[in-house]
């Protein structure tokens, strides 16, 4: 009889000691685990290589110097000749698409990509571009409206930090291989105050290449368009056309912004679809993102300088650019 209630607590004793052993075990483990994977992706991560501002700085500023790229003009035609040269300097290989292209108003217009190919050799690629071309009228300004603009910012900027990513691209290779493309004819659309506006006004180079690529069955796993990425006080918020054909990409991208600390610049929020380049690579079947200065809650949405004779050297912002700039390199480098 006296050996029941030892038996009772021998077994009362078993229980608590085994359950305490998996209580015990079970957050000896959940710290540990919680541990590993945070230092596992902190290791995948490679630091990509240093992206300099002062020196996309001085491509808009060189771009700027020849004077407004609207197409036909003599100063685009200079501009692109030593875009072109300046990224076989870096090492690439270059394609150029040069054939006419008809405005909505039924301007013939000579139009030039120019694409670069990184490490051409490589099956995986990842495609960069812009367009390097400038709005040939200043329609949204109150003063000589017919002129054309310099388009520091719309045009220049996207190009001036890609030809940086280039020349680190020179020195550094990435895994995949990277095709910069950049379209001409992107800013020829009807003016703002004419009737009868079409989306295919606009994006007359990507329109050509979408329907012709510089390479036969040419495929890229996504693509990042940059447009306006240099302005003062700008605001890049989740673009809506891209976000329709390539949330992945814009997660990928705002992630890395996230991570690096830019998160006040790559906002949140969304804007409803937008028309430019990205959405004819898109329609062709290359997932892109852009990159693209807009205000959600401001009339029009874009900046004030567009379209407008503001869109100057004096618009452009290094740390914009150096935000843009890191966090296009990290993605790229980390893929
Ligand atoms: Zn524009």
């Amino acid at each position: 009889m006296r050996n029941k209630p030892i038996f009772k607590i021998v077994a009362v004793l078993a229980v608590l000691l085994f359950l305490f052993f998996i209580v015990f075990s079970a957050l000896q483990r959940k710290p540990n685990s919680k541990q590993k994977s945070s230092n596992q992706t902190a290791k995948k991560r490679i630091k990509a290589p240093k992206f300099s501002s002062d020196s996309a700085y001085a491509y808009i500023q060189k771009q700027v110097d020849f004077g407004p790229r609207n197409p036909n003009s003599a100063s685009a035609e200079a501009c692109g000749n030593w875009l072109e040269s300046k990224l076989e300097g870096f090492g690439a290989n270059i394609i150029t698409q040069e054939d006419n292209v008809t405005a909505y108003d039924g301007t013939v217009l000579r139009m030039k990509n120019i694409i670069a190919e990184f490490q051409p050799e490589k099956k995986k690629r990842i495609m960069l571009y812009a367009h390097w071309d400038t709005r040939p009228f200043a329609d949204k300004d109150t003063v000589r409206i017919n002129e054309p603009i310099d388009g520091a910012n719309d045009g220049g900027s996207g190009v001036g930090v890609l030809l940086e990513i280039s020349r680190m691209l020179s020195k550094n290779p990435t895994d995949y291989g990277v095709d910069i493309i950049l379209f001409d004819s992107e800013d020829y659309g009807r003016p703002t105050y004419a009737s009868g506006s079409n989306y295919k006004d606009w994006c007359l180079g990507s329109q050509y290449w979408a329907n012709k690529p510089h390479k036969k069955n040419y495929n890229a796993k996504y693509g990042i368009l940059l447009d306006m990425v240099g302005g003062e006080n700008a605001a890049f918020p989740r673009e809506g056309t891209s976000l329709e054909y390539a949330s992945n990409v814009v997660d990928k991208i705002w992630k890395s912004a996230n991570s690096l600390g830019y998160g006040g610049l790559f906002e949140r929020a969304k804007t409803n679809p937008t028309t430019d380049d990205h959405l004819f690579v898109n329609a062709a079947g290359i997932p892109s993102a852009a990159i693209v200065e807009f205000h959600v809650h401001q009339m029009g949405g874009y900046g004030k300088f567009h379209h407008t004779h503001q869109d100057n050297m004096e618009n452009i912002s290094k740390e914009t650019l150096q935000a843009v700039g890191d966090v296009v390199m990290d993605v790229i480098y980390n893929e």
